[in-house]
């Protein structure tokens, strides 16, 4: 057994106890697929701002944030308090609220194409009712995405996103044309080929940005689906007030058909929400026609869309991202982090780079390259051989042995409240794992 995963035994015994319970309860004894872990994954017990805890008492610089959802950093006091409050006033009220009035008002405000928006309790579920949208309103079948690119687990989108696929029925795949990221011409050559209902990606590229796609590309997508009048869809669950407090439509100057919002939106609880053009999500308007409503249009229930928990959080979240600098702040912490992580690759003479647009810096080890700016120049292909799963495992262990969390052993979600201070922490640790790493010849 290597120096690292004995540490790591011998820092949690707690967690290898509490998952031993686990493992006869939970397939896999995980809750959710990123958190599996072996010999076993941790167990966490609280957490607050920048930091949290595991059931052995260790601290840990939180770059997990909520899978994505806590831009304003753990239990932010704005929103313990606006969430006690509504608890006490009731969790489903069973009729409509001021608070989903108020909630859809603050996406508005931030989301630049979001004419119209409708609530959901989760990103899967956001981008299902995207893609059957955009079919209802287009009379169409066909649905483009692109390798690698994620947008929850239905089984439309299923296809190449990288998540294991067992239990989708063959005719669903036949529906999917997936294609490579930034290749103009094979979209073009897919949508020539009709019935084409929606073009579907990730705008800052593949698994929140871990494969780039370059902006000319988002422009590109923006003049074809118009031309072929295919539904350009933005999942932007996780680049939704990420990106920018606009998202990457409003970073990068496009605007889609279609965006998917959750994590963020909804201020660290459940919930997410469809947004965009007026006439598509009116497709799931009631116009008391007996023959639109039992043919055309598109039903929409869901016991727990847009309940007021999740309102008064996702509202209170988005006022303040409005009005404050949150973003700018954590942009700025990713970039110190970023140039961090390139001078300590440089003098630990490990081959390697981080990059990342806004909130998000993504490393990568053992392929040699610089990134001048956010975006990373190497193909995707040649990123995609690089990303070696034994070895961003190691490394999500001994950062986790030196007081960091990483969300998929690779990737860092930064909030608006991580601190010059997180960051130098940070980088202690990771010179530590990778010292750690190069012992047992990994790097
Ligand atoms: N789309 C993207 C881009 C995502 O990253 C995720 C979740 N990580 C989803 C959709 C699905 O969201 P949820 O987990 O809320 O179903």
């Amino acid at each position: 057994m290597g120096a690292i995963l004995e540490e790591y035994i011998r820092r949690h015994p707690r967690s290898a106890e509490a998952y031993r319970r686990a493992k006869d309860l939970f397939p896999g004894g995980v809750t959710h697929d990123t958190r599996y872990l072996t010999p076993f994954p941790l167990f966490i017990t609280h957490a607050s701002g920048s930091r949290k805890w595991d059931l052995d008492g260790h601290e840990y610089v939180d770059y997990v944030m909520g899978h994505g959802a806590l831009i304003l950093g753990h239990a932010h006091p704005s929103l313990v308090q606006a969430v006690s409050q509504q608890v006490a006033r009731g969790t489903h009220l069973g009729g409509n609220t001021l608070e989903e009035v108020r909630w859809a008002e603050a996406i508005q405000r931030l989301i630049p194409s979001a004419q119209k928006v409708r609530f959901h309790s989760s990103g899967t579920e956001a981008t299902m009712m995207a893609v059957r949208l955009a079919r209802a309103y287009t009379g169409r079948r066909r649905l483009i995405k692109f390798a690698d690119h994620f947008h929850g687990w239905s089984d439309p989108l299923m296809p190449a996103s990288g998540v294991a696929p067992g239990g989708i029925p063959e005719e669903t795949w036949s529906t999917v044309t997936v294609l490579p990221p930034n290749d103009l011409a094979s979209v073009e050559k897919a949508l020539q080929q009709g019935d084409v209902a929606a073009v579907i990606l990730e705008p800052t590229g593949a698994h929140m940005g871990q494969y780039p796609l370059r902006p000319e590309f988002l422009h590109g997508l923006r003049d074809l689906t118009r031309r072929y009048g295919a539904v350009l869809i933005f999942d932007e669950v996780v680049t939704g007030f990420r990106t920018s407090p606009g998202g990457a439509q409003a970073r990068f100057g496009v605007l889609p058909d279609l965006t998917t919002l959750a994590k963020i939106v909804a201020g660290g609880l459940p919930g997410a929400a469809v947004v965009g053009r007026a006439e598509i999500l009116d497709m799931i308007q009631h116009r008391g026609n007996p023959e639109w409503d039992s043919r055309g249009r598109v039903g929409h229930p869901g016991t727990f869309n847009a309940n007021p928990l999740s309102a008064v959080a996702g509202a209170t979240c988005l006022e303040i991202l409005a009005t404050q600098p949150i973003n700018q702040r954590a942009e700025e912490m990713a970039g110190r982090l970023k140039e961090g992580i390139r001078t300590l690759l440089r003098q630990m003479e490990i081959p390697g780079c981080a990059f990342g647009v806004g909130a998000v810096v993504e490393l990568t080890l053992t392929v040699p390259h610089d990134c001048p700016g956010d975006f990373c120049p190497l193909p995707y292909e040649r990123l995609k051989h690089a990303t070696r799963p034994a070895l961003r495992q190691a490394l999500r262990r001994a950062l986790l042995n030196n007081g960091v969390d990483l969300m998929g052993g690779g990737r860092f979600l930064l909030s608006g409240v991580h601190t010059e201070e997180d960051i130098q922490k940070t980088l202690q640790g990771l010179e530590g794992a990778l010292t750690a790493l190069r012992r047992e010849g990994l790097v």
